[in-house]
Order: structure tokens, then C-alpha cells, then sequence
């Protein structure tokens, strides 16, 4: 089993999980490539990649995002498809594992394009997803609109309206009231129960933050409104600092008018009331804060940059932002890591909400849908700090038992190894 493999194997060293489960982990159930035909403004017609990967249905249908960015390979999302198997798992939500993606900039192309593309995506993808058989949702730089879009293309294929196809949709085409802020909340969620076990006193905790897109702007807002001081956050054009606290409302008041961090310090008014000073990202990530966020994309820690990391807590808000070779580094440096698996299940929480939803054609309260994510949020946190006290691993190997554990069950139940071959 190659790199990928790592975090399990660490796992499997400290459980007993059978075979059988094991196998059925090590290769993904499909993996689709297709190309999507666009006709472009100009009247080009320009062919995109696109990917849609069930990992593992053990558990029922896949569940993940659907990622538009220049990086977007098979490689990429067989991966995140894979840590979407044990994030739902670890959230005992009744979906397996799935992502998909397509390789474009989407901050290249018009909305014109951009619509094209997406249905063109289901066109492309339609035999392959369904309520029942593996369920999409928004990823990075994919949002609502999109969503509705996919959903709104699925349904004319079909000639029904089927809005539990997909999740993260605009609320007037079934989507669930509190889906926007879930990762953020969820994470915010994970977070405050982790510093009440760890008898956390400290009055205003110190945070960095990468990323300023949906996760990371809400959840520095929560944890700003929570008495936390924020004093950097970042997106992909530079990082702000400022000792005493940044503003966070006021931050992303500005950032939501000129959407570039630096214009809001740089040209806009909020320089003259907040001292500040720029950043680069490796600056932001090496900060000697409390709590270090990176909200944006992955390995955005590896083994050449692990050493640099003073933060006590590193919360992976993002998917995969620490490479699995940063772990023992970052291990041995006493850095406690709460792993994307767990800190970041609040949107797929939610976006399980959204598919009940829609098959009931009952629509909740944000109040019941909030007391919702956080019981679940904060009763697998508690699981999970348990099993790493109790079996003395890593939050993330914790994470990774407990799931793996989930995964046996569903495994077993169709038979195991001493079934088939006792008295034979
Ligand atoms: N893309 C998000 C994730 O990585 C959400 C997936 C979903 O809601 O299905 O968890």
C-alpha cells in the first residue's frame, strides 16, 4: 500500500480490523473520467476534464464535493473520495465515500461558461450519480448557483424533479437552511468541545487563519464573536497581521465588497483603523499563535515547512492541508492535530440533513438543523478524543479507528472470513 495509505496503516498498527475491510479499502469501486464539450463565448468549442469517483459504498451511497480548479487530476480526487469514506464514517453518517472535480479556473471562464460546463458535468456524469447511488455537493470554488444548476440538468435527464440528487443547493430549489455556515460551525463546534477536555482556560486564544473563502471567513467570525483573537487570516493573494486581533466583521465586510483581503487593509478605509502588516502564506503558516487554521487547499504542510510551525493546535479545516509526511515532524514537536476527517464534517453533516430533507419533503428550522449538527459534532469529537486517550494515538489515528471500526461493522455484516470457511 503506497503514501496514501500511510494514516491507515498507523491505524491498523493499533487495532484489529479485519482483512476483509482492508481489502476492500485499497481500491477505489469506480473512477470515471470524462470530457465535457463547451462552446465557449467566442465560439470555440473547448473540451474539459472532469472526474467522479465512488470510493466505497459500504456504508451507502457516496457522498463529496465537486471541486472546479487547475489542479483537479483523477489522482486528486481518488484521494479526497477516499477521506470522504472514513469522514462520513467517522460522522456515522449512512453514505460512503465519493468527490469529483473538474480541471478548469473557473475564475477564468464567464458565467455563461461556467453554466455550460456545470451541466455539461451532468450530462457527462448522469448515469453514475443518483439520490441512491452516490450523492454530490459543493467543494472548492463550486457554490449553490452551481448546484442548482447540476441539480436543475440532472432532472431535466430524467424528467423528474430530484432534488436529493444533490446537496449544497439554493434554498428555493430544496436546499437546507444552515448548509452555507456547516463546515464553519461544525468546525467552530470541534473546536470548543476539544478546549473544554483539554481544560483550555486561557481567556483569548490566539489564531491564524489560511483561507478566507466560506469555511474560514465564518468560522473566524464564530470563533471572533466566541473571544478568540484573530490575528492573521489569509487567502490565495496574502495574509494580514495584526498582534492585537483584526476586526474579523469588519475584515469580511470589506473582503465580500472588493473580494481581495489585501484591498481591504491596502486601499480600503480599514487600514486607517486597525494597524496591520502583510504576510506571506509561509510567514502566516510559521506564526507562534495558539490555533493554526489552514481553511484552504492541501498540502499546505509537508516535510519542508513542518519544522516551522510554532502553533499548539492545528486544525484542518481544509482537506488534507498537512501531507502525511509532515505528521511525525509535527508529532514530535508536540503539535496536537485535529484531522480534516473530523474538523471539517460539519458541511457533510448538514448536507445529510439537506438529503433527509428532501426525501421526506419536510423542511427544518436553522434551529433544529443547528442543535442537530452540534449534537453530532460534538458527540463524535468526544468519541474520538476518546479512543485517542484510551488507546494512547494521535487524534487523527483516533479518528481513523473509529471509523474503520464503523466500516468493519458494515463489512461484516455480509459475511466475514470465519463465516464462509468455519467447518469447512
Ligand atoms: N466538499 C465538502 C467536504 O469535503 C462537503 C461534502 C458534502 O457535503 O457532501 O466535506
Amino acid at each position: 500500500m503506497g503514501t496514501k495509505f500511510k494514516r491507515l496503516m498507523e491505524a491498523l498498527s493499533h487495532t484489529t480490523i479485519s482483512d476483509d475491510t482492508v481489502e476492500r479499502l485499497k481500491y477505489p469501486k469506480s473512477s470515471l473520467k470524462v470530457s465535457i464539450p463547451v462552446r465557449m463565448d467566442n465560439g470555440d468549442l473547448k473540451n474539459f476534464q472532469g472526474y467522479r469517483v465512488i470510493y466505497n459504498n459500504t456504508r451507502g451511497p457516496a457522498k463529496g464535493g465537486i471541486r472546479f480548479h487547475p489542479d483537479v487530476s483523477i489522482e486528486e480526487v481518488e484521494l479526497l473520495a477516499y477521506l470522504m469514506t472514513f469522514k462520513c464514517a467517522v460522522l456515522n453518517l449512512p453514505f460512503g465515500g465519493g468527490k469529483g472535480g473538474v480541471t478548469v479556473d473557473p475564475k477564468s471562464i464567464s458565467k455563461f461558461e461556467l453554466e455550460r460546463l456545470s451541466r455539461g458535468y451532468i450530462n457527462a456524469v448522469a448515469d453514475f450519480i443518483g439520490p441512491d447511488v452516490d450523492v454530490p455537493a459543493p467543494d472548492v470554488y463550486t457554490n449553490q448557483m452551481i448546484m442548482g444548476w447540476m441539480m436543475d440538468q440532472y432532472s431535466i435527464i430524467h424528467r423528474k424533479i430530484t432534488p436529493a440528487v444533490i446537496t449544497g443547493k439554493p434554498l428555493s430549489m430544496g436546499g437546507s437552511v444552515g448548509r452555507d455556515t456547516a463546515t464553519a460551525l461544525g468546525s467552530f463546534f470541534v473546536i470548543r468541545t476539544l478546549m473544554k477536555e483539554q481544560n483550555c482556560k486561557k481567556d483569548s486564544l490566539t489564531v491564524a487563519i489560511q483561507g478566507f473563502g466560506n469555511a474560514g471567513s465564518i468560522l473566524a467570525e464564530l470563533l471572533f464573536r466566541a473571544g478568540y483573537k484573530i490575528v492573521a487570516v489569509s487567502d490565495s493573494k496574502g495574509a494580514i497581521y495584526s498582534e492585537n486581533g483584526l476586526d474579523i466583521p469588519s475584515v469580511r465586510k470589506y473582503k465580500n465588497a472588493t473580494r481581495d483581503l489585501k484591498s481591504v487593509y491596502c486601499e480600503d478605509s480599514v487600514c486607517n483603523i486597525l494597524e496591520h502588516q502583510t504576510l506571506n502564506n509561509e510567514e502566516l503558516l510559521a506564526l507562534d499563535v495558539d490555533m493554526l487554521i489552514p481553511a484552504a487547499l492541501e498540502n499546505q504542510i509537508t516535510e519542508v515547512n513542518a519544522n516551522a510551525v510554532k502553533a499548539k493546535y492545528v486544525f484542518e479545516v481544509a482537506n488534507g492541508p498537512i501531507a502525511s509526511g509532515a505528521d511525525e515532524i509535527l508529532e514530535e514537536n508536540g503539535v496536537i492535530i485535529i484531522p480534516d476527517i473530523l474538523a471539517n464534517a460539519g458541511g457533510v453533516t448538514v448536507s445529510y440533513f439537506e438529503w433527509i430533507q428532501n426525501r421526506t419533503g419536510h423542511y427544518w428550522t436553522l434551529g433544529k438543523v443547528n442543535k442537530r449538527l452540534k449534537q453530532k459534532m460534538v458527540q463524535e469529537t468526544k468519541n474520538v478524543l476518546e479512543v485517542s486517550q484510551r488507546e494512547s494515538v494521535s487524534i487523527r489515528t483516533a479518528a481513523y479507528i473509529h471509523a474503520l471500526n464503523r466500516l468493519e461493522e458494515a463489512v461484516n455484516a455480509g459475511g466475514t472470513k470465519s463465516f464462509y470457511t468455519d467447518g469447512i
